[in-house]
């Protein structure tokens, strides 16, 4: 660490002198690309971007904002939200630019280009459709948020790469208001305050532009909590732009997570730093709408719902930053070529999304019956939901073909399958390597080795890693990774269950006030006539049916608001965070006639379909359940 300091100390200076033209020393490859952000000068909802880098030979040079970032699987296209792009030569004159295609400018002269200069849009403001899937715009996690009070700085979105230039470092200065918190996850390599004590410089450095996607910061008027699991340091840096959350009441959960998460892992080489950004969105028209969250190496974006309540928020974060934590074993460290050499403009995709995100969507699941936070029953019924809606996906397409082409149809679609069939495939393979093993190698032990082979720095061959894999462990291993992850033959999971001593049955689940366990909600809307009404549902949820609702019922109230459509999504969203000994009340229409319900909230269950421990299973079965569940 002490020697980037050094280079950048001594680069600032070659830079500055960069009007000596003749100096073999200012050359742009031989120096970092010094950039700034400015936010106190913000104009019009935009910050300017100034991207200095050194001395070009070449007579043109393209700069480009990333149409792709790593993680997301769609396109983003940071360049639309650039505007007023100049180049400027040493004497401060403007050069002639092309814009060539959203993402891409091409500056001629370049031999007598000093900087850039630019503003950038946020993406939140212009979210239509949350991002991601439709519409190419950034995921919400990836995006930017420029606010008075708020800045999101996902630096990709505010920051290009010259293409001769990508594996050149970046120093940067984020300007900023004094009374601004700041959290970054690239490394602070110093502040300076202006005369007037008003402003703060921070200034960073980045190794390559890749860092500069990795590391997000957020800065404003934010809540941080810092504390340390094993040796990791956490930092939760949180927004809530009303108040409502904060920081320290959803501490006691990350850390629980978290620490069982450690314990899960074990041995595996990690971060002594983890930052985890949650910005929570008000549902205004400019708010982002794309709730999820983004990895990064030592840090992850979260986006959720500001309206939520703190139960359901804890319940959010569990799901979604035990997966992004979990890819610190992959990608972060396991990945083919095509995610370690990505091409921001034109990427090749990997064919392993089944490893990258199902696995680790397996392992976020797994992780909680192996350290006891959940029971046998809610494990199975987690499994037995991923099956379902893995069979209202394309059940018979090949998982690395699928990989491969996942920007384009009918791929893109079934994109939502990496986290259901591909954590299925991640149990599937636990369950035969413990089979093959005596209950010595899983999953987990697989991605160690994988990790100990390759690791954060060395990429495998994307076309050789199901025959490495398969010459690592089992040919029953190879056998399922050909038939079923490369080859399009849907999985029969009765043969894993078999294996475990597990076989389909009724159990009664848990449910809450919306669903009746599963996908099933017990609400319908008519949107001709703009009500909302209890489905058939609903009388296979014990508490409604407690309450004696029919199908058709209308609702016209809950808990004295008027249900309408416009609010229907906050309303009913809000009935996540229900909770047993809660007072609520709802009016109805049957028939003409209103019904009042007035109610304390009791547990709800619903009676469904899934997998059961087989009274009659052999003590193998048991030993090699216990040995997938608990070893
Ligand atoms: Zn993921």
């Amino acid at each position: 660490m002490k020697n980037y300091l050094a280079i950048l100390g001594l680069s600032i200076v070659l830079v500055g002198c960069g009007s000596v033209k003749s100096n073999v020393n200012d050359l742009a490859i031989s120096n970092p690309i010094v950039t700034a952000l400015d936010l106190t000068a913000v104009n019009n909802d935009r910050v300017p971007v100034t991207i200095n880098p050194g001395r070009f030979t070449t007579e043109t040079v393209t700069y480009r904002l990333p149409r792709v970032v790593q993680g997301t699987y769609s396109v983003s296209d940071f360049g639309k939200y650039v505007d007023d792009f100049k180049a400027l030569d040493y004497d401060g004159n403007e050069l002639a630019t092309t814009k060539v295609d959203d993402n891409t400018w091409t500056i001629a002269d370049a031999t007598k280009l000093d900087k850039l200069q630019y503003y950038v849009n946020d993406t939140f403001d212009i979210e239509t459709n949350g991002g991601g899937m439709q519409g190419e715009q950034p995921f919400s996690p990836a995006g930017t948020n420029i606010e008075e009070d708020n800045y999101v700085l996902n630096l990709h979105g505010f920051i290009g790469y010259f293409d001769s230039l990508k594996n050149n470092q970046y120093a940067l200065d984020v300007i900023a208001p004094a009374t601004f918190v700041r959290t970054s996850a690239l490394e602070n390599k110093g502040i300076k305050s202006s005369a007037d004590g008003k402003t703060i410089t921070s200034s960073y450095f980045a190794q390559r532009y890749f860092d500069i996607t990795d590391n997000p910061m957020m800065y404003g008027k934010l809540d941080v909590e810092e504390f340390m699991v094993g040796d990791i340091k956490i930092v939760l840096s949180l927004y809530s732009p009303t108040g409502k959350h904060n920081a320290a009441s959803l501490k006691e959960t990350v850390y629980k997570m978290m620490e069982a998460q450690k314990s899960y892992l074990g041995d595996v080489n990690s971060t002594p730093r983890y930052d985890i950004y949650v910005y929570l969105s008000k549902g205004d028209a400019t708010s982002p709408k794309g709730f999820g969250a983004l990895e990064h190496h030592t840090s992850t974006v979260v986006v959720f719902d500001e309206n939520s309540s703190l139960e359901g928020l804890k319940a959010s974060m569990i799901d979604v930053v035990a997966h992004e934590f979990f890819h610190i074993v992959t990608p972060l460290s396991v990945h083919s070529e095509d995610v370690h050499y990505f091409d921001y403009n034109k990427p090749t995709f990997s064919k392993h999304l089944w490893m990258y995100e199902g696995v680790t969507e397996y392992f976020a699941q797994h992780f909680q019956i192996h350290e006891g936070l959940i029971d046998n029953t809610t494990y199975y019924n987690t499994l037995m939901s991923e099956i379902n809606t893995s069979k209202r996906l394309d059940d018979a397409m090949s998982f690395t073909i699928m990989s491969e082409h996942i920007l384009d149809e009918p791929y893109a679609s079934n994109y939502y399958n990496v986290y259901m069939k591909g954590a299925l495939i991640g149990m599937c393979v636990d369950i035969l390597m413990r089979k093959e093993s005596d209950g010595n190698r899983s999953m987990l032990s697989l991605m160690k080795e994988l990790s100990a082979k390759y690791g954060k720095e060395k990429p495998f061959v994307d076309d050789n890693i199901i025959a490495e894999i398969t010459a690592m462990t089992y040919p029953s291993v190879g056998e399922f990774l050909k038939t079923h992850v490369e080859g399009d033959v849907p999985i029969n999971y009765n043969e894993f269950f078999t294996m475990v001593g597990l076989v389909n049955g009724e159990t009664e689940v848990e449910t809450n006030y919306i669903f009746a366990g599963e996908q099933n909600v017990v609400f319908d809307g008519d949107q001709a006539k703009g009500t909302i009404f209890f489905s058939p549902m609903a009388l296979k949820n014990s508490f409604w049916k407690s309450q004696g609702v029919l199908a058709g019922d209308v609702i016209k109230k809950v808990n004295g608001t008027d249900l309408t459509m416009a609010n229907a999504q906050q309303i009913i969203g809000g009935m996540f965070g229900w909770k047993e000994g809660q007072e609520i009340t709802m009016s109805l229409e049957r028939n003409g006639e209103p019904v009042e319900i007035k109610a304390t909230l009791t547990k709800a269950y619903a009676t469904s379909e899934s997998i059961v421990e087989d009274d009659n299973a052999t003590e193998d079965q048991k030993a090699l359940r216990a040995a997938w569940l608990k070893g």
